[in-house]
């Protein structure tokens, strides 16, 4: 059952880091944008297909090949339309910003929403480490301090971890408990054009479990109950199984399927249960592995 997606609503960001897979396979086209109509388009299909299914909460991550506040009014549109016609509150929304663009108006927006939409920030920990792999740390901190002017605490943070994060380890879990950034989601850096970054998924997990004995920080992937979401989340993989990526372009497995026509499930807009019957096709894989790992790499281990 198909219970959580993520909305790529446009491909275009403004910043230029490092790590983007989508930047390092030159997957960004500002161009390749949901319009309004497209977006609701696609609530409607969810909505309908979660209602006939039963489904108490569909899960959708505003994320994917671009930042999100660069087309802030689509995102408005998201919570409009759901406030007008989620009349149940099946939907559930979070998003992820690199926190350069937030302003006053949008934080009172995501705060005047704060029941329907999740509004996370991308710091890869201090100074250094973030500007490596991603850019503009004072701009991203900024935005993080105006979110707490008005939210009044300290927003969910997400941080890719690298090589770099943890040869690092103990720099970067210092600096999240000295700033009091509690609520942390670690995601492994996979695809990197620089392999020396990339790091195996053991490594990933025996820095989950340094950063677990701090026992100062939560994290999502602390949980002992996994859901069927990604791998490189700290969870198990959801392809054929629970989640899409909804695009422009397309809608495919995962967001390491973007633009591959072999492994296009369908067009946007398209009824999600004609999704469903097609993601059939993907049997999916055992607890720990990746599908994208075994089906186009060929091998187990991320
Ligand atoms: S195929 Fe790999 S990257 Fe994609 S959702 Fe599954 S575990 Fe994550």
């Amino acid at each position: 059952m198909i219970d959580r997606a993520c909305l790529s609503v446009n491909n275009q960001c403004n910043l230029n880091c490092c790590y983007c897979y989508f930047r390092q396979r030159n997957l960004i086209n500002s161009d390749e944008m949901l319009s309004e109509d497209d977006i609701s388009i696609i609530l409607h299909n969810i909505l309908g297909y979660s209602r006939q299914n039963g489904l108490s909460m569909f899960k959708m991550g505003i994320v994917g090949a671009g930042e999100p506040l660069l087309n802030f009014e689509k995102i408005k549109h998201i919570i409009e339309y759901t406030k007008r016609e989620d009349a149940d509150n099946i939907l559930a929304f979070y998003t992820v910003t690199n926190g350069t663009l937030v302003n006053e108006e949008m934080l009172l927006f995501f705060h005047k929403y704060k029941q329907l939409i999740k509004l996370n920030f991308s710091l890869d920990g201090h100074k250094e480490l973030h500007n490596y792999g991603k850019e503009k740390y004072d701009k991203t901190l900024n935005g993080i301090k105006l979110y707490e002017s008005i939210f009044h605490e300290r927003p969910v943070l997400n941080c890719t971890v690298s090589r770099k994060t943890i040869n690092n380890k103990e720099t970067v879990a210092r600096y999240y408990i000295k700033h009091n950034f509690r609520n942390i989601n670690f995601s492994q850096l996979i695809d990197a054009e620089d392999k020396d970054l990339m790091i195996n998924h053991r490594e990933y997990q025996d820095f989950l479990q340094y950063v677990c004995d701090t026992k100062a920080i939560v994290f999502r992937q602390g949980r002992p109950k996994k859901s069927y979401d990604c791998l490189t989340y700290g969870q198990l993989c959801g392809v054929g199984r629970t989640n899409i990526f909804i695009t422009r372009q397309g809608i495919y497995p995962c967001s390491r399927f973007y633009k591959n026509d072999a492994y296009k499930i369908a067009d946007f807009n398209t009824s999600f249960f004609k999704i469903a019957n097609v993601l059939k096709k993907f049997s999916p894989v055992k607890d720990g592995e990746c599908y994208y790992n075994k089906h186009i790499l060929n091998r187990n281990d991320l």
